[in-house]
């Protein structure tokens, strides 16, 4: 058995390395900031040939070199953390990677916008934030389906898309669902390093994430770092995080989606669309919206790869909520709860 083992995990090695490609550290300028920590390298994942990742589910993680970091934000995006976190990262030249909620994806379109625009690495952890091990097999193919409809079309209008790449809300998953990940071109991401940032004890202890951060990374020697760009107090010790790595000779790597990878998610029937009873403008122009969605739905078909790929309907685009996305003003105060999605709210004690 333990020679089986050894075989198969030499064999994961050879085709890891086959599935993966990485360019050397690039010196990156970053305006203003001669010492800031940068971005040293980008690795760029095929789901096609790379199906799961992350060494807290998975035998496998990403082929980091020690003192090598890959940055990555759960729950969001909520404007007034978000964007912070954001300017942090700008100040820093520092490339992440955000695992967006899509019914937030869809009431704070711009911020999540704003994410791609900012060279991150935009991809989907569920509609609504459910445990998959607890939700019907039928339910969670519909948070993840709907999940990346609902990033694609918050992200459509800034002429992004999402990676196709899927983090489990709190890391539980199934074989099933890691199956149907696999089947539809998408990469299931876990991660190697907690800060533990959703513990209500360190909420008013940013130095106590800080600390399990880097004692972590420190006992594992590099790894993907899992943090929640939704709570003050991981946006509060961010800036203090990028400073001990810098001082520790941490580099940071982004991990980018292969060129053409998308996820292989069809276009939501009218009746099942995200958000259709909250558009105002199709109600103004069914006609039109039909259309349109037809429009885009031939256009997918006639893509180079022969590929499905995500289609934005027109009813995702409109938000259900009003969102204070001028909320650039970061305060660690309580958020206006009527523009706080349900399921954060629910959810804002779990990871
Ligand atoms: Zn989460």
């Amino acid at each position: 058995m333990i020679q089986l083992r050894a075989a198969i995990a030499f064999l994961a090695g050879m085709q890891l390395s086959c599935m993966l490609s990485a360019w050397p550290a690039l010196a990156v300028d970053c305006p203003g900031n001669p010492d800031a920590l940068g971005t040293s390298r980008t690795i760029t994942v095929d789901p096609a040939a790379l199906a799961r990742v992350g060494a807290m589910n998975y035998q496998q993680t990403m082929p980091l070199e020690p003192k090598e970091v890959i940055l990555t934000f759960d729950d969001g995006p909520w404007p007034p953390t978000t964007m912070r976190a954001l300017e942090i990262l700008k100040s820093q030249c520092v490339k992440a990677t955000f695992f967006l909620i899509g019914r937030s994806a869809q009431a704070f379109a711009s911020t999540a916008q704003q994410i791609a625009r900012d060279g991150h690495t935009v991809a989907s952890h569920s509609q609504n934030h459910p445990y998959f091990n607890r939700v019907a097999y039928a339910r969670g193919v519909r948070e993840i389906d709907d999940s990346f409809r609902s990033i694609a079309a918050a992200l459509e209008p800034a002429g992004f898309k999402p990676a196709p790449f899927f983090r489990f809300p709190g890391l539980l998953s199934t074989q099933a669902y890691e199956n149907y990940l696999q089947s539809h071109g998408i990469t299931s991401v876990s991660t190697d390093v907690l800060a533990s940032d959703w513990f209500r004890r360190l909420q008013k202890h940013p130095e106590g994430i800080l600390e399990r951060a880097i004692t972590r990374l420190e006992a594992r020697g590099s790894g993907i770092l899992l943090l929640h760009d939704i709570k003050p107090a991981t946006v509060l010790m961010l800036p203090d995080l990028l400073k001990e790595l810098k001082e520790r000779g941490y580099k940071i790597v982004h991990m980018v989606p292969a060129e053409n990878a998308a996820p292989l998610i069809a276009a939501a029937p009218e009746s099942s669309a995200p958000e259709t009873k909250a558009s105002t403008a199709d109600t103004d122009k069914p006609k039109s919206g039909r259309r349109r969605i037809a429009a885009l739905n031939a256009e997918s078909h006639k893509s180079k790869t022969g590929k499905r790929r995500i289609v934005a309907s027109a009813e995702a685009r409109q938000a259900r909520h009003k969102p204070p996305e001028n909320a650039s003003s970061f305060s660690a105060t309580k958020p206006a709860e009527k523009y706080w999605p349900r399921v954060i709210e629910k959810d804002s004690h779990a990871m």
